[in-house]
């Protein structure tokens, strides 16, 4: 008898049903169960997967886009990556306006993965020419049958979530859920999952994460723009200097601010304890639970859902470098221990 090959047609049927791992050692002074959502299974390691398939399918489905086609995005690297993954697939072309501040790394890759990238100043207000925004905007103007992905103002980011993260952690939890927590960049894996899961159960508590040098939190308190909580910070595709479109802000129930700092040696945690080799944002999220447990959110029967967005590899540079976190005024006497002091 003929035996059938087992096989997927392309990577893009790999795209989401990530598993959920149980945190053992790194959650073990809180209380209650902790899940990792662990997004670097998805073919192109992040969550970003996700919302590159879902939105490019979505304008296939409208006629939007036909073959040779032109996909523009503003990204901090994960996005792009997924993006240029799936228009390899699908025959497309890829354009990317980058932040200075991503990785050379992620720069690098998304350079590998065929796309064209163009690096624009981090630290410039949404509306300079210069921004990585303004740029893709004239891009997409001046590319004839281009469409630009526009992930801060695409609904259909949120609605990627909430069609598949949401339901996945529904499934995998078996309802159990009563905390999610995750980063919030664009907003639309934290909402569209929210969205989803408060649907199912009111009370499940949803928790946002944010950055310092980013306005999302007071945004959520307040309704106001601050433009004084905007100042430079190193963590990648955490908060924001503007507010994102794609983010229900009714959906999230709080957020917490994290730092550069406790994030690293968080995710630098989490790789050496769980051995889930751990993105700088798996730092963040993990450093924001931290942070709750210590003002007493959660108990014995809490069933604590966390995001971890993408894959250590992408710090190797930054997170994971010796020399850079030394560089940063990371390795102080209160995260390095005796016998641990590096010397450059
Ligand atoms: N972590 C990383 C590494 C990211 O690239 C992003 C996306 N900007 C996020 C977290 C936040 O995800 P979202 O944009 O869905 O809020």
């Amino acid at each position: 008898m003929e035996h059938k090959i087992q096989a997927f047609d392309s990577v893009l049927d790999l795209i989401g049903n990530t598993p959920l791992i149980r945190l053992n050692k790194i959650a073990s002074p809180f209380k209650g169960e902790f899940y990792a959502k662990v997004e670097a299974f998805n073919p192109g390691h992040s969550s970003k997967d996700r919302i590159a398939a879902y939105i490019i399918q979505e304008a296939e489905k409208k006629g939007i886009l036909t073959p040779g086609s032109t996909i523009i995005e503003t990204t901090s690297g994960n996005t792009g990556f997924s993006i240029a993954m799936v228009s390899i697939i699908k025959g497309y072309q890829c354009i990317l306006a980058v932040s200075s501040k991503s990785s050379k790394d992620k720069i690098d890759m998304l350079r590998s993965m065929g796309a064209k990238v163009y690096v624009c100043p981090a630290h410039v207000s949404a509306d300079d020419p210069r921004s990585y925004y303004q740029v893709a905007k004239r891009l997409h103007e001046e590319t004839k049958g281009s469409i630009y992905i526009n992930q801060y103002f695409n609904e259909l980011n949120m609605e990627a979530h909430y069609q598949s993260t949401g339901p996945e952690i529904w499934n995998q939890t078996g309802g159990q859920i009563t905390h999610l927590v995750a980063c919030s960049g664009t907003g639309g894996t934290i909402s569209g999952t929210a969205r989803y899961l408060k649907e199912q159960n009111p009370d499940i508590r949803i928790l946002g994460v944010d950055a310092f040098g980013s306005v999302l939190k007071k945004y959520h308190e307040t309704g106001e723009f601050d433009a004084d909580e905007i100042y430079p910070y190193r963590i990648e595709g955490l908060g924001k200097n503007l507010i994102p479109d794609a983010t229900d802000f009714t959906s999230i129930d709080e957020f917490m601010k994290v730092t550069d700092e406790e994030s690293a040696h968080m995710a630098r945690e989490i790789s050496r304890t769980e051995g889930i080799f751990a993105g700088y944002t798996c730092g963040a999220v993990m450093q924001a639970v931290k942070q709750f447990a210590a003002r007493g959110e959660f108990n014995e029967k809490s069933r604590v859902v966390v995001i971890f967005p993408d894959h250590g590899s992408r710090y190797m540079s930054k997170v994971y470098s010796d020399q850079w976190m030394n560089d940063q005024g990371f390795f102080d006497s209160k995260h390095v221990g005796e016998g641990q002091q590096i010397q450059f």
